[in-house]
């Protein structure tokens, strides 16, 4: 049962049901970022809405035990919703906790990156522009701007040389 967008592709079916596992059955599970310099671990994406009549994506992230994003900041804001699992974000120079239902703001130009707890992947729903800026990496003066701040330090520490 597949309903038709204004660009008159087929957009799938109206309801997706939750995969055994944490996926979404006619959704694709991609790469997290094409290839580059970017570091990162344990990350999958999934892309559950970007009709071109939207002006925003929603996209979930799942991330392994252990596993983390890429630290980087972009213009275009974040929304994040964690769905399930525990682990810690780093967002400006501030290191957080985060659980089921936690919503996560990141600001324009803000570092960033979501890390999974040792135990179980850490899932969330993310939010953003559908036409946004290349995330940009921390260059080496960053990295030690960054490091003035011990809860920063610590949290990227395993990282970066
Ligand atoms: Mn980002």
């Amino acid at each position: 049962m597949a309903i038709e967008n204004d660009s008159g592709r087929a957009a799938g079916p109206v309801v997706r049901r939750r995969k055994s596992g944490r996926t979404w059955e006619h959704v694709d599970v991609t790469r997290y970022k094409e290839e580059g310099s970017a570091v990162f671990r344990g990350m999958s994406r999934q892309v559950l809405f970007a009709d071109p009549a939207l002006q925003a994506e929603l996209r979930y992230f799942e991330v392994q035990p252990d596993g983390f994003s890429t630290l980087e900041r972009h213009v275009h804001a974040h929304a994040v919703l964690v769905l399930h699992g525990h682990g810690r974000c780093l967002v400006g120079t501030e290191v957080f906790d985060i659980g089921p239902h936690d919503l996560v703001s990141v600001p324009a130009l803000t570092w960033h990156q979501f890390r999974a707890g040792p135990e179980e992947p850490l899932g969330f729903l993310c939010m953003v522009n559908a036409r946004r800026d290349r995330p940009q990496l921390p260059s080496r003066e960053d990295l030690e701007e960054l490091r003035r701040q011990p809860q920063v330090a610590a949290f990227i520490a395993h990282q970066f040389q």
